[in-house]
């Protein structure tokens, strides 16, 4: 079975306990306006001109499909006339242009992350599924997770959970850890912000946070402007308190906008671009507000540097 990976990366320490592999999975069902991994979005490949690698040799205007011009921007792609034979970025002298997303077949994704398993071992880690949605290719994920767990490797699932409850039903059967994001409790505000409302993803979460097992950790990103309310984060609380009393660990992790390139590659506007990080003393105020409905609140990520 094969699908679509965006990226694999190693020695990782935010998604779980311990050293980790996250494996981010294309495509994905929320637009959340601060996403930091944009080209997750689509489901499908992509090309992306990097213009401060290229010479202008203009070599890559012999497409043989047209689908390349060039104008006072830069390179420009018809994707309408493209195949994605990927004859321009095979034949780039400079690797100026990219493709992200690449088809997987599990056995080759499993011989990958198995080559980091002294790391798990040693430090208590493993691998998880982030995305995009991994929860969206849930045959997949669920196969790789079973390869993962009969090699002894520990697996935490990262989602959003926007979807029907009996998928992740399934996908928990071998999942270790659950990384359940709950992003705004205000319903409107949810959809403002992501796109989707929050209802299932709040019906959802009930329904872990009640479970003996996996062990379930709650994650909010705290978004300048957008989560980082006060209100919101009693509004979580409350709801983590009432609905989910089996989770241990509620992490507030924060902005940054280290991703602000990827919005230039991908010649979009991104609306965080010029939004600063988050001052510790407000994130330390936010952490105490959670404290008061979670013990096992923590925070995590970077802030503003104060002079
Ligand atoms: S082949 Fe590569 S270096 Fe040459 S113009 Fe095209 S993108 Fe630029
Ligand atoms: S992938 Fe192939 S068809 Fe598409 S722009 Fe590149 S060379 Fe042309």
């Amino acid at each position: 079975m094969k699908t679509y990976i965006l990226d694999i990366q190693k020695m990782s320490t935010e998604d779980g306990p311990g050293i980790r592999t996250t494996v981010f999975f294309k495509g994905c069902n929320l637009k959340c306006k601060w996403c930091q991994n944009p080209e997750s979005i689509p489901f499908y490949r992509q090309k992306y001109w990097i213009k401060d690698k290229c010479m202008g040799c203009l070599s890559c205007l012999e497409c043989p499909q047209k689908a390349i011009s060039f104008d006072e921007d830069g390179l420009k792609f018809e994707e309408r006339l493209c195949n994605f034979c990927l004859w321009c970025a095979e034949q780039c002298p400079t690797n100026a242009i990219e493709v992200k997303g690449r088809e997987i077949e599990i056995s080759e994704l499993v011989n990958e992350l198995l080559k980091d398993k002294v790391f798990y071992e040693k430090s208590g880690g493993g691998v998880t599924l982030s995305g995009g949605e991994a929860a969206l290719h849930w045959e997949y994920a669920y196969e790789l997770m079973d390869e993962l767990k009969k090699r002894g490797i520990h697996t935490a699932l990262d989602t959003a959970g926007c979807y029907p409850y009996k998928i992740l039903q399934k996908l928990l059967e071998k999942t270790d850890l659950l990384l359940y994001d709950i992003k705004h409790i205000d319903n409107e505000k949810h959809k403002e912000f992501t796109d989707v409302e929050n209802t299932l993803i709040l019906q959802n979460a009930k329904r872990v946070g009640s479970l003996e097992k996996p062990e379930v950790w709650v994650r909010t990103p705290i978004i300048p402007d957008s989560t980082d309310s006060e209100e919101n984060i009693k509004g979580i609380g409350k709801f983590i308190k009432e609905n989910m009393p089996n989770i241990t660990k509620w992490e507030l992790v924060t902005f940054n906008n280290l991703c602000k390139n990827k919005y230039q590659l991908l010649n979009r506007d991104w609306g965080y671009e010029n939004k600063e990080l988050i001052q510790k003393e407000k994130i330390e105020k936010l952490w105490a507000l959670a404290k008061k409905y979670h013990k096992n609140a923590v925070w995590s990520g970077a802030t503003k540097l104060e002079v």
